[in-house]
């Protein structure tokens, strides 16, 4: 798989593992039990155990233990997409993993309380907001959550089935109907994060469901010019000749995923609503996880069709665009079953 920096191969993905330490139930409960996974990662590594004296070992493009801060997870897994966002060009930042392994505390972290703790969503702003000049330059950013195929606006709930349009020209995807606001600095995007938050938990009251049911997008698009400075002549008293060129026009979009929990819901117990529900989840995980490996093996065909998920992603897909998985993982030996699939989802992305 595609290593960040130079050597970066485009339209791959990267993918890195995070785990989360124990928390308290996990300490008291399983203290005699060993974690069912062990980590290395200064070999980027990650060895899965089948039973006491045998496991699976399993590399990464960056392994995180449950040490790694907030900034280096950030560092590893999204400013490299944010650079190139800056750069005019698409990317995506995605959280994939059970309920409760930390997508949330990975992503959507406010740390109002500790700055030490905030995550991946507020710390891509400050770095868009320390790059770009308040003059010329705009960042405007939508909140989404998106439930059994609905795109619902997190901005305003009244808006809760907004429509996919794609540019028959460009391929560029838009969503017309879903609120945009101008951020300017990092209070205003503060209190976008709490509002969409607060109308998140309301909008699934309502609906009486999970957060963890659905999957919840960032948008944030950056507009930036920027002068070419090859266009730039002097004369010999160090003035400007010859006809500048308009400066250009650099648009980026940056998409971050906190996407709906990947545990399977066992079908057989659901019936009604909740068959639906997890049946509409793990259509759009499925389709995720074909185009996410269709990028990974470089293949022409990125069937994104196949749910509103991949054709909201579409043109942060393949060519120039980044794309940057975690997936989080918990240390119970519980849940091994499922902490296998999330490393199988993990590897196949690769
Ligand atoms: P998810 O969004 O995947 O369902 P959360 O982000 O809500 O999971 O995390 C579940 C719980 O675990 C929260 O209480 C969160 O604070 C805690 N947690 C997750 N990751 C970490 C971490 N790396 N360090 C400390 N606590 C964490
Ligand atoms: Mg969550």
């Amino acid at each position: 798989a595609a290593v960040g920096g130079a050597d970066s191969v485009s339209g791959r993905v990267r993918v890195a593992v995070r785990l989360r330490p124990r928390n308290t139930e996990e300490l008291v409960a399983d203290a005699d039990f060993a974690d069912c996974v062990d980590l290395q990662p200064e070999l980027k590594r990650l060895k899965l155990r089948k039973n006491n004296w045998d496991s699976d070992t399993f590399e990464f493009d960056e392994v995180l233990t449950e040490f790694a801060s907030q900034k280096r997870v950030y560092e590893v897994v999204a400013k490299p997409v944010v650079e190139s966002v800056l750069e005019g060009y698409n990317g995506t930042v995605m959280a994939y993993g059970q309920t409760g392994t930390g997508k949330t505390y990975t992503l959507g972290r406010l740390g109002d309380e500790d700055t030490s703790a905030r995550g991946i969503m507020v710390r891509a702003m400050e770095d868009i907001l320390a790059n770009i000049s308040p003059e010329t330059d705009s960042i405007s950013v939508s909140f989404l959550q998106l439930y059994m195929e609905y795109i619902q606006d997190l901005l305003n709930p009244a808006n809760d089935n907004i429509s996919i349009v794609e540019d028959q020209k460009t391929g560029d995807v838009s969503l017309p109907g879903a609120t945009v606001w101008e951020i300017r600095d990092q209070q205003s995007f503060m209190q976008l994060l709490r509002l969409g938050e607060a109308h998140r938990i309301a909008a699934n009251t309502k609906l009486n469901t999970e957060s963890s049911r659905s999957h919840a997008l960032l948008m944030v698009h950056v507009k930036k010019s920027v002068v070419d400075r090859d266009e730039f002549s002097l004369d010999a008293q160090n003035r400007s000749i010859g006809n500048l060129r308009p400066p250009m026009l650099r648009k980026g979009k940056l998409i971050v995923v906190d996407l709906a929990g990947s545990e399977r819901i066992h079908k057989s117990g659901s019936e009604g609503h909740m068959l639906e529900e997890a049946k509409s989840i793990n259509l759009s995980l499925s389709a995720l996880g074909k185009c996410i490996n269709a990028l990974a093996e470089n293949s022409p065909h990125v069937p994104v069709r196949d749910s509103k998920l991949t054709r909201l992603l579409k043109d942060s897909f393949g060519g120039t665009s980044r794309t940057s998985l975690v997936i989080t993982i918990g240390p119970s030996p519980r849940h091994r079953a499922e902490t296998s699939s999330t490393i199988m989802f993990g590897q196949r992305a690769m």
